[in-house]
């Protein structure tokens, strides 16, 4: 488990998988995406209340790993107020430094804990699942989006 990931960064994890920031059901969501690595059994639900193409508010449900919940607890911190093409050049990113421990650019706060994962391939999934319910979250066709 995690418990291996020899960093200071473990403090941040577990305190985000032991106090997940924004966990509730979000009533207003205009976007709703799940997310679900069997490989772990992490199950997480992600809300959007989207306005045109910001993230207004963001909340999410489930149950997992801790790897899962602190990455799905940061991620609800960092997308709020982003707007939907900030999300996808985010999301390029922090794939990069979860599967390589590496990224590009600015300075990526708090998600900068993610960088110890790549060590632990099993743990990848886990970290990474949120980005891709967000991403299918805004991707979503709930209602018309335009393209930028
Ligand atoms: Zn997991």
């Amino acid at each position: 488990m995690f418990d291996d990931l020899s960093d200071l960064y473990q403090q941040v994890i577990l305190d985000h998988s032991k106090s997940p920031r924004n966990f509730r059901v979000l009533p207003q969501a205009n976007r709703i995406a799940q997310g679900y690595n069997p490989l772990c059994g992490d199950n997480i639900t992600l809300y959007l209340e989207m306005a045109g193409d910001v993230v207004k508010n963001v909340a999410f449900q489930g149950s997992g790993c801790a790897i899962s919940k602190a990455s799905a607890s940061i991620l609800t911190e960092t997308l709020k107020d982003k707007t939907t093409s900030e999300i996808r050049s985010l999301f390029g990113r922090v794939h990069d430094l979860i599967t390589t421990g590496k990224c590009d650019g600015d300075p990526i706060g708090k998600l900068a804990v993610f960088a110890g994962v790549h060590k632990f391939p099993a743990r990848v999934k886990c970290a990474i699942l949120p980005w891709h319910a967000a991403m299918s979250a805004i991707d979503g066709k709930q209602e018309p989006v335009s393209t930028e």
